[in-house]
């Protein structure tokens, strides 16, 4: 399952600064989400609520935050964000908005990304 792998890597991307950072707890997790990144995020959450269990982070409070694509037209060179035709969550059309095409090279927004995590250490107490 993909939604699975990319948990995993979630929760080892968080726990790793946890750790570096000597945190005691993980108040807090934003993970941003492309939305060609072909997961479920309510699927991902569900996992993400299993695997945090018995860890630093399972009382953390997790958001995701969408991210749009970005595209680069290889017919008309217009840059910026590309329309989605995501009525089939996992496989979108992306589109030119200016012409169109579908010739694009997507620059952005295939990613699954640990943007911010808030911490609480033993000083903070
Ligand atoms: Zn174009």
């Amino acid at each position: 399952m993909h939604e699975l792998s990319m948990a995993q890597g979630i929760i080892n991307a968080v726990l790793d600064t946890a750790k570096e950072n000597n945190a005691t707890e993980v108040n807090k997790v934003t993970i941003e989400v492309g939305r060609l990144a072909m997961i479920n995020p309510e699927q991902l959450q569900f996992i993400l609520g299993v695997l945090i269990e018995n860890t630093i982070m399972e009382d953390a409070e997790i958001n995701f935050e969408e991210v749009p694509v970005e595209m680069k037209c290889f017919d008309c060179d217009f840059h910026g964000n590309a329309v989605l035709d995501d009525s089939d969550h996992y496989a979108p059309l992306v589109k030119c908005p200016k012409c169109n095409s579908l010739k694009i090279d997507i620059l952005n927004g295939k990613d699954i990304i640990v943007k911010n995590i808030v911490i609480e250490k033993p000083d903070d107490a």
